[in-house]
């Protein structure tokens, strides 16, 4: 039951959680941890990420002249031609805090308008009992979204969809990183897809092998995983706000006035 959510339709929220969310550039200080390879390992992707993965394809190596060497010297070691740009001490307490499998990312190639501060990806989420949580598919992202987005599924996220007898054992998304006009729609505003500020939520695969997933008739998310959303990220859209989102949950860090939260859904 969402008593804040009149009628189950349309919610846009003015919470005044959102302050934590973003990492000041300014409080960079170059560390130096060991590169990761360009891209984890991870489950294929779910039919709705087929048409979400091709522009996905820029995290990985498909022979662009952008991920030469920055000089003609010596050949690189693979994945490690491209430099990987430094990240803050916070981004880097969150990738050995043991709250994550996440690693730092090889930047993707520079595109007008597109790229992403401190890239990383992230594979599993670790619960404060010490479970570990799959992510299949996660591409590049911020840390900052990463961050966010592990702390929400440890938490209130694995509470509303698990029982004592029904355990995460995969969450499944969709698209992260992409540089493209937002909904795809040509000469739109770009999306925060393209600075690697938001990330799309499929849904989960329990252990046992049920599942409940967005925009699924027979196991939809509870609608309470929207309202969840709605009080941690700055956008959260999915079923019912426009035809782009009936398969999936968008959730994003734009930038909005403190505590102001953009949210649409309908549950069906
Ligand atoms: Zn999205």
């Amino acid at each position: 039951m969402t008593t804040g959510l009149p009628g189950s339709r349309i919610a846009i929220f003015g919470v005044f959680v959102l302050g934590a969310v973003a990492l000041p550039a300014q409080a960079a200080s170059p560390l130096n941890p060991p590169l990761p390879p360009a891209r984890p390992a991870g489950i294929d992707p779910p039919e709705e990420q087929g048409k979400y993965h091709a522009e996905d394809q820029i995290n990985e190596p498909a022979g662009e002249p952008s991920r030469r060497p920055p000089k003609e010297a010596a050949p690189a070691p693979e994945s490690q031609e491209v430099v990987t740009p430094t990240i803050s001490s916070a981004c880097s307490g969150f990738l050995t805090s043991g709250q994550v499998e996440a690693r730092r990312a090889v930047a993707p190639p520079p595109r007008p308008g597109c790229g992403i501060d401190e890239p990383v990806t992230i594979s599993a989420i670790i619960r404060p009992d010490g479970r570990k949580i799959s992510v299949a598919a996660s591409g590049v992202m911020r840390c900052a979204l990463a961050k966010e987005f592990a702390t929400w599924a440890a938490g209130d996220f694995s509470t509303i969809l698990e029982t004592d007898s029904r355990k995460i054992e995969t969450i499944v998304t969709g698209s992260s990183y992409e540089c493209r006009p937002r909904n795809r729609v040509a000469g739109a505003k770009l999306s925060e897809h393209a600075k690697g500020n938001a990330l799309d939520i499929r849904g989960v695969k329990f252990s046992g092998g049920a599942h409940a997933l967005v925009g699924d008739k027979a196991s939809p998310v509870p609608e309470a995983l929207f309202a969840s959303a709605c009080k941690t990220f700055a956008t959260v859209l999915g079923p019912g706000s426009d035809s782009y989102h009936e398969d999936h949950m968008h959730i994003d860090l734009a930038p909005r006035r403190p505590g102001s939260h953009y949210c649409r859904w309908q549950m069906p």
